[in-house]
């Protein structure tokens, strides 16, 4: 599928008038319509609810116009907490779902009223000890073994950290429900960015048969499975886009074979998907700054890997459009390139792309998740600002750029000067 980016060179250059690039956009009416979507294709289960994972874009503006659409929120950290309760975020709109989890951070998400999701077994006495357990508790579920869902498309829980065998599962319950824990909830993230409609509901079939069999074996009352993170999204061109409306079908037609005969129709399907809600609608857009003929062809950006670490960490895809030139052919083949000194910091390799000048603004897909988040200072580079485009093409700042000021801010300035 052909990319379009969300904004023109007009409205790029506009905004560099008033905020020099590089800067992250992002598109309110495509983050609205999607979570409208994402509520509707799951509106079959009356207590749905998606929490978006905040730590792929922790920005109270964002966040604030996806609780305007009943979104709630996901946090692993003390400071993505109280982002939220910055944002108005309480109770069971905040799902905590950490791991090692510092105590500071429980006595916030138990003082806020979040959900916890426990991914340890052994966390159940150190969150009682500290805080007292809450009426309802969650449980963070690893299966162990390979999980396969269609198309090669696979990973291997035995080796991830999180969550508790399916043995300590049923032990968990026991020990809560002898304490007075009321209410259950079941979690489970398996594979990250799937680009596919079965992932949900091959994760749903498991959870949901292990929910009827905790549920059979202690009596508990399971009141939720946390379906979590994992839905993907298309990076490259040639995939095809998940459709949330068949996830959301596929995952109703596991419920109905699964807990309506068990007689389990109260519960509830949560979702805490990050990448799914924000990716497509966030670009980092940087300006070509320098070209360099050597062995290759490089394009030198304004941007560098602290900006966007995808590429450099994971060799990610980023698909790129030069705002101006959508139609022009890619005669060229460049290495487009940030200024640290690390070979890793390029935001594309040998990709093909129409004739780049310099002053051109480079437009990089899919950044709204995972991506200004993942920032770092490494070169003394700083972050950069993120704006808020609006339907009508009106835009805002929604975070400022970093200066040299932020970067020194933890020096004791009395005993050196910096400006
Ligand atoms: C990262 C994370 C998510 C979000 O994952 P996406 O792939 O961005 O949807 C959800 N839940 C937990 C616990 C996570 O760590």
């Amino acid at each position: 599928m052909r990319k379009a980016p969300f904004i023109d060179k007009k409205t790029a250059q506009a905004i560099d008038e008033k905020i020099p690039t590089p800067f992250y956009v992002y598109d309110e009416a495509g983050i609205v319509q999607n979570a409208e979507n994402i509520k509707s294709a799951f509106s079959w289960n009356p207590g749905f609810k998606e929490y978006f994972a905040v730590k792929a874009t922790p920005n109270p503006y964002i966040l604030t116009l996806l609780k305007n659409h009943g979104i709630g929120v996901d946090c692993s950290s003390l400071t993505e907490l109280m982002l939220s309760k910055a944002v108005g975020y309480s109770g069971d709109d905040i799902m905590f779902s950490s791991n090692e989890t510092p105590a500071e951070d429980y006595r916030l998400a138990k003082e806020l009223g979040a959900i916890v999701n426990l991914d340890d077994i052994t966390h159940i006495d150190y969150f009682d000890n500290l805080c007292g357990l809450n009426e309802t508790m969650s449980i963070r579920y690893n299966p162990g073994g390979v999980f396969t869902v269609s198309n090669g498309i696979m990973d291997n829980p035995q080796d991830a950290k999180y969550g508790m065998t399916t043995e300590q599962m049923y032990e968990a319950v026991r020990i809560m429900m002898s304490r007075g824990v009321k209410h259950f909830g079941i979690h489970s993230f398996l594979v990250s960015n799937t680009v596919t409609n079965d992932y949900y509901p091959m994760l749903a079939k498991k959870l949901f048969a292990l929910a009827v069999d905790i549920h059979a074996k202690t009596g508990a009352h399971i009141a939720f499975v946390n379906l979590s993170g994992g839905v993907g999204i298309p990076y490259t061109p040639d995939q095809e886009p998940n459709d949330i409306f068949v996830i959301g079908d596929g995952v109703r037609k596991v419920y109905e074979e699964i807990f309506t005969p068990a007689g389990m129709t109260d519960v509830a399907i949560y979702t805490e998907m990050g990448r799914y809600v924000l990716g497509p609608y966030g670009a980092l857009v940087t300006k070509a700054i320098h070209e360099k003929h050597i062995y290759k062809e490089y394009i030198g950006v304004d941007a560098c890997a602290v900006n966007l670490m995808r590429p450099a960490m994971y060799g990610s895809y980023h698909h790129i459009t030069v705002l101006g030139k959508e139609d022009d052919p890619c005669t060229e083949t460049y290495d487009v390139v940030g200024g640290l000194c690390e070979n890793n910091d390029k935001f594309a390799i040998d990709r093909k792309l129409p004739k780049i000048d310099k002053g051109d603004y480079l437009f990089i897909h899919d950044t709204g998740a995972h991506g200004y988040s993942m920032g770092y200072n490494y070169n003394g580079k700083l972050r950069c600002a993120e704006v808020l485009v609006h339907p009508d093409k009106s835009f805002d700042l929604i975070r400022r750029a970093e200066t040299p000021k932020d970067y020194f801010a933890t020096f004791d300035f009395s005993d050196y000067k910096f400006e």
